[in-house]
């Protein structure tokens, strides 16, 4: 059980240099995982605990993943990445347990980054305490709160958890002590969504006639996750069209493609 939910990753492979149009967010998160990774005789000089976990929110597709890979690259920790719906759906009567084997797996690792994915999927505010497996899910949180609150901040393990629905959240995970430094990665506006599309298409065989300032302005309300679909599928249609070259009307037609895609997921969650 513990390893088809637990992903460890000895050297996840993102850089800071993948991630497009979230400086801010990056510097925070340098700030307060990074730092008491590999400096941790700072905090301790200062006297200061660093925050224990951080919150990223915001939108599906927008790069929370990435960063908490990337800090987990940068200072060479393993990076365990848990969902939170699996957590509680895929294996009832387990979450307690996993969570507390994934704070073993993670101790067995250091120095390590512990991703929690769907954090709101074990740590919702309570709706109706009746449904079936509420109790399940109000265990797993409690069991990862007393993970957290146990253990020594100035440690070499580090916790992210992230989520699409902050609006959800059950307040005692966010205390002081717990997640309490919160992070917001939005979808980026046009300028991050100028420099995406440029991370995308490094390796690619762009034509000259490619504006990406004009693909940047075009693709409104695109995610991180929308602009690389865009780009591999833009290289679709220069190899139906036989070309190993990628044109500007490539992309013109894969942005389209893909945002009636997302029109139709929309459309049928309703
Ligand atoms: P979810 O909430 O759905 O888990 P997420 O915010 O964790 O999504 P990621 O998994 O980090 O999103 O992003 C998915 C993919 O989209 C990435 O692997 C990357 O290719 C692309 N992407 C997303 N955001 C960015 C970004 N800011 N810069 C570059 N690429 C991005």
């Amino acid at each position: 059980v513990r390893a088809r939910v637990m992903q460890v990753d000895h050297s996840p492979d993102v850089t800071y240099e993948d991630i497009g149009g979230l400086d801010d967010q990056l510097q925070e998160v340098r700030e307060t995982v990074e730092m008491p990774l590999d400096r941790p005789e700072m905090f301790e000089e200062v006297g200061i605990n660093p925050p224990s976990g951080v919150l990223l929110y915001g939108p599906p597709g927008t790069g929370k993943t990435m960063l908490a890979k990337a800090v987990a690259n940068q200072t060479n920790a393993s990076f365990i990445k848990m969902a939170g719906s699996e957590l509680v759906h895929k294996f009832i009567g387990e979450g307690a347990k996993l969570v507390r084997d994934l704070f073993e797996v993670a101790r067995e690792n250091e120095p390590a980054v512990i991703f929690i994915d769907e954090i709101d999927a074990i740590a919702s505010k309570r709706t109706d305490s009746k449904t079936s497996g509420d109790a399940e899910v109000q265990r797993t949180m409690m069991q990862l709160l007393s993970e957290m609150d146990g253990f020594d901040e100035r440690g070499d393990i580090r916790i992210i958890a992230a989520t699409n629905r902050f609006d959800m959240l059950d307040e005692a995970i966010l205390r002081p002590g717990r997640f309490d430094r919160l992070i917001e990665v939005p979808k980026p506006e046009a300028d991050g969504r100028e420099i995406i599309f440029k991370i995308h298409t490094r390796n690619m065989n762009v034509s000259d006639d490619v504006d990406f300032h004009e693909l940047a302005e075009t693709a409104v309300d695109a995610s991180g996750a929308d602009i690389k679909a865009v780009c591999t599928e833009a290289g679709m249609f220069a190899i139906r069209d036989d070309r190993t070259e990628v044109y500007r009307q490539d992309f013109v037609d894969a942005w389209e493609k893909i945002r009636l895609d997302n029109d139709e997921d929309v459309g049928s969650s309703l």
